[in-house]
């Protein structure tokens, strides 16, 4: 489902990413830790086609990655991407939030949209928001919502950049929980976090990155029992 071989970033001098491989089968969750500054972020953008990269070659659902537009626009209606900041339309409701990718992007019929976005309302367990407005919301509740509406086109794949960060500790369980019913339900996933309870038991692949690289990775379980290098047992210690 994910294909990334050899990818090499640099932003002017500076080299992010320093040929980094990865494969994230259909069905698979893989997580991605590491400090910051290590290439997280870039990594993941890289599969959407939000950043370009000099070196290398990623296959993400089926596509190519390109810079043609339009078949860059195919692959991203089946790559889904949520950040740190959910950036939901004030002025539109909950549920208007969510339809309006499938309307413009995909030209789903309105009584489907809306069929659909109740569904995926349903699936992050906030149905009776759908006529609320964002900033009726918690934070929480808001980052929910930006997960339905990723989920709502239908990915074959989801990114996660550290969509807990911003949260308050007692808010980012029930985002946590979404996110692993959905890796239970089988959606092919590859999450950046900084929860490595959430990585060492709902991941199947954890992948610590450094200086660019990937240092280490394993069995979710074995990597973080198990380290095998310096880099990843100071982190371990450190954020654990
Ligand atoms: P964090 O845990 O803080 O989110 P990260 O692992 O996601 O970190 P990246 O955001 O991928 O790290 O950044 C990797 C490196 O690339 C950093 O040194 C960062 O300063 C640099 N960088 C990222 N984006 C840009 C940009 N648009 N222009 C210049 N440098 C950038
Ligand atoms: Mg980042």
């Amino acid at each position: 489902a994910v294909l990334i071989e050899d990818i090499h970033k640099r932003f002017g001098s500076l080299e992010v990413l320093k040929g980094v491989s990865l494969s994230v089968d259909t069905g698979q969750v893989v997580a991605i830790i590491g400090r910051s500054g290590s290439g997280k972020s870039t990594l993941l953008r890289c599969i959407n086609g939000l950043e370009t990269f000099h070196a290398g070659k990623i296959e993400v659902a089926g596509h190519v990655m390109t810079q043609d537009p339009t078949k860059l626009r195919e692959l991203r209606k089946d790559v889904g991407i949520v950040f740190q900041s959910y950036n939901l339309f004030p002025h539109l409701t909950v549920g208007q939030n969510i339809m309006l990718s499938p309307r413009i992007t995909k030209n789903v019929p309105q009584a489907q949209a809306l069929a659909l976005a109740k569904d995926v309302l349903a699936q992050v367990g906030l149905s009776e928001k759908f006529d609320s407005y964002p900033d009726n919301l918690s934070g929480g509740q808001q980052q929910r919502v930006a997960i339905a509406r990723s989920l709502a086109m239908q990915p074959k794949v989801m990114l996660f950049d550290e969509v807990t960060s911003a949260l308050d500790p007692e808010l980012t369980g029930e985002v946590l929980i979404v996110m692993e019913k959905l890796a239970k339900g089988g959606m092919t996933m590859l999450l950046v976090t900084h929860e490595m309870n959430f990585a060492r038991t709902v991941a199947d692949t954890t992948v610590f990155m450094h200086q660019g690289l990937i240092w280490e990775s394993g069995p979710s379980k074995e990597l973080f029992a198990n380290p095998q290098t310096p880099e990843l047992a100071n982190f371990v210690k450190a954020g654990a």
